[in-house]
């Protein structure tokens, strides 16, 4: 009796192996624990067993049938998560890509003015969104009752606080804080009360720049913007200054790149003049000098702005200034 007991151990180690498949493990379930199958038959002839005996055979059979029970329970479970799995996967399909972030258009464009002005030794400076009427006009040499404030529309937070108008605030702060020399960009956001359409929204992007030293002079300003266009945007742009008006600066010019378009010949997007807007620029405003206790005699300096979404849309050829700022994918992505 014992060795039959063994024998169909043997018989179960050796099936374990052979199972591959769930029907195979149906067989194999039946053979084994079947009404018919070879533990019932073990049950049958434990009637031959002498009787002392029988409870210690008993048992054995018992172990034995949990043991199969178990193994064939586990073998199951295995064999269904492969069937699983397999039914899932198909393994010819390509693999999935995953999506990669990157730089949204508009900071890879900041990011190149950043590093074209400091590999002309600039250093890049921040300040504040909210800002101090102060700041943002009255340092600027735009006192209360100044005309010039009418040429921005502000958005007031509370009688002395305003969003920003222009990144110019910046050099007022920076000017405050040291001595010259000081060679700095600032870029960042600036807001005005404007309707959104294509070429205006609520806010935009600036970045200002500032120069202050001893002997700083016009050419020094001619010569950091046409370095920085051709950087910017090729060699062959040529840059042309108009004479302006800010309060802050004086001379003051209005600063354009001929059409990156239509290479200067006219076309639809310069208005056939071959001359696209960029920024203002000029000499630092003696008042704007002495609001910061600097000596107008023995210090000069010039400024300059530059549109960040400006120079974006022209390197990137995009017509419409709210899209930036969608945050569209399908836009996005192209960058
Ligand atoms: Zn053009």
């Amino acid at each position: 009796m014992l060795e039959q007991i063994a024998e169909i151990k043997n018989l179960f180690n050796k099936s374990l192996q052979e199972i591959k498949t769930l029907p195979d493990l149906e067989t194999e379930k039946i053979r084994f624990l079947g009404r018919k199958g070879l533990i019932a038959t073990l049950f049958e002839t434990l009637g031959d067993v002498p009787q002392d005996s029988r409870p210690v055979i008993g048992q054995q059979i018992n172990a034995l049938k949990k043991e199969i029970e178990i193994h064939f329970s586990e073998l199951k479970n295995k064999l269904n998560l492969l069937t699983a799995g397999l039914q899932s996967v198909d393994i010819t399909l390509p693999g999935r890509a995953l999506p990669v972030g990157k730089r949204h258009p508009l900071h890879q464009v900041a990011d190149q003015i950043k590093a074209i002005f400091s590999s002309m030794g600039f250093e890049i400076a921040d300040g504040p969104e909210v800002e101090t009427d102060y700041y943002n006009f009255e340092a600027l040499n735009m006192p209360r009752t100044h005309p010039a404030r009418d040429m921005q529309d502000t958005l007031y937070i509370s009688d002395n606080l305003v969003l920003r108008t222009h990144t110019s605030p910046v050099q007022i702060r920076v000017m405050e804080s040291r001595k010259p020399p000081i060679r700095i960009i600032a870029p960042g956001r600036v807001f005005r009360r404007d309707t959104p359409d294509a070429s205006h929204s609520p806010f935009f992007h600036q970045s200002e720049g500032l120069v202050v030293g001893e002997d700083v002079t016009f050419a020094d300003l001619k010569g950091v913007i046409e370095s920085f266009a051709a950087q910017m945007l090729g060699r062959e742009i040529k840059v042309r200054f108009r004479p302006s008006f800010f309060p802050f600066t004086e001379p003051s010019v209005e600063y354009d790149f001929n059409c990156v378009f239509c290479k200067g010949k006219g076309c639809r997007v310069c208005k056939n003049t071959g001359w696209l807007e960029i920024s203002g620029a000029g000499m630092v405003h003696p008042n704007v000098l002495k609001n910061v206790g600097y000596d107008p005699g023995k210090i000069s300096g010039y400024a300059f702005g530059m549109g960040i979404d400006r120079l974006a849309m022209l390197k990137f050829n995009i017509n419409d200034i709210r899209i930036l700022f969608e945050n569209d994918l399908r836009f996005i992505n192209q960058f």
